[in-house]
């Protein structure tokens, strides 16, 4: 699995201008039941056998040890249940290699650079978040911990009776008091369940909380959240409280998806609204890179799987989206060739900004990157 620190920790590596290559694979099945990165690992194996050896910047013998630890990898540590893989190597010696798998197809991709290529694990990162699903009622509550479509961990919790005083026989209430006692032995199960959440949040961190029951069950059992777990409540829903864990997956699917389509056309709508009253806000690649690198960028939006060629200063390392062929600030040559949909997100980790991404084609006018601004 994947998380946030593992980001982090790549995108602060610094491998001081050593060439790392990043291998992107997509090991989701085809309609014949099998997996086809092989064919494209021997594709672009096959790429860098015709360069010519000696080129600078492409040592084929280092992207051939690279790719046979990539292969020894695959054999040795590849857990069939994952659907995408995300190598790190160096190409230079064996002293960097970072490897992650998880449940949700990346496209197949390799690239050498300088820095490990981050965008494509950002985008799983960024469009994935971890849900703490509560099935609750009046008897039992179920929380499942949900990342990436995937179920993690599950708590079942029970409610006691309360136990019936000795000598009481059935039918001995008279009905007012059996109905006050029901609501009574409601309550105190439902104070045991949101306890019982609330451990699981403390234990589990989810971003959010999903509510699933009867629409009447779910809407008493929320009063009895503490504040600050009402406000993580992302949606409620009505599902059975003994749905399969497979159901219940099947279920959030779409309701999530929705959410953040949701979520991502009211960012855009933001953008959209601030860019035309020039009001803390970029929109395209020449202004965006450049407030990025200023250190201005609250959240940054992009559009997904872009790849787009700029340029970078060999002198101060500043990032250009095109148009120059000299640095405005030292007049250093400027090399060609970068990735700078990739800069973008990269450097905006690093800064800590917030990175959104959309869908592509839905931010054309704004030129498929934007970013509100903190000043
Ligand atoms: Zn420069």
């Amino acid at each position: 699995m994947i998380s946030r620190q593992d980001l982090e920790r790549i995108v602060s590596y610094n491998g001081d201008g050593d060439l790392i290559v990043s291998v992107f694979l997509d090991m989701s099945v085809d309609g014949d039941n099998k997996r086809n990165h092989q064919l494209f690992l021997s594709q672009r194996r096959a790429q860098f056998d015709e360069l010519e050896s000696e080129r600078p910047g492409h040592p084929r013998q280092g992207i051939g040890e690279a790719l046979e630890r990539v292969e020894s990898w695959l054999a040795e540590e590849y857990d069939e249940a994952n659907r995408g893989v995300v190598i790190y190597a160096s190409l230079v010696g064996d002293w960097f290699f970072e490897a992650f798998q998880f449940p949700v197809a990346v496209e197949n991709r390799l690239v050498i650079s300088e820095h490990p290529v981050v965008g494509p694990l950002a985008q799983v990162l960024e469009s994935y978040d971890h849900h703490g699903v509560v099935l609750v009622d009046r008897e039992h509550v179920r929380i499942l911990s949900v990342y990436l479509g995937t179920p993690l961990d599950e708590v079942v919790r029970k409610g006691d009776p309360i136990p019936t005083r000795y000598g009481v026989q059935a039918g001995g209430y008279s009905q007012s008091r059996y109905q006050r006692r029901k609501v009574e032995e409601v309550n105190r199960s439902f104070r045991e369940f949101a306890d019982e959440v609330e451990k699981f949040v403390g234990k589990h961190q989810p971003d959010d909380l999903i509510l699933l029951g009867t629409e009447e069950n779910v809407g008493h059992f929320r009063e009895f959240l503490p504040e600050a777990l009402q406000l993580m409540i992302l949606m409620t829903g009505s599902v059975p409280v003994d749905e399969s864990v497979s159901q219940v997956v099947a279920w959030l699917e779409p309701h999530i998806e929705a959410e953040r389509d949701r979520e991502a056309h009211q960012l855009i709508q933001t953008l959209r609204e601030r860019v035309e009253q020039d009001y803390l806000a970029t929109a395209g690649y020449a202004r965006t890179l450049m407030a990025i690198q200023e250190g201005k960028v609250d959240t940054l939006v992009i559009e997904r799987n872009q790849e787009r060629l700029g340029a970078r200063c060999e002198q101060c390392g500043f990032v250009f989206a095109s148009g120059v062929d000299r640095c405005p600030f030292d007049g250093a040559v400027l090399m060609a060739g970068v990735d700078v949909a990739e800069e973008a997100v990269r450097l905006a980790e690093v800064r800590g900004a917030e990175v959104e991404f959309v869908d592509a084609g839905e931010m054309e006018d704004l030129a498929g990157i934007g970013a509100l601004l903190r000043f």
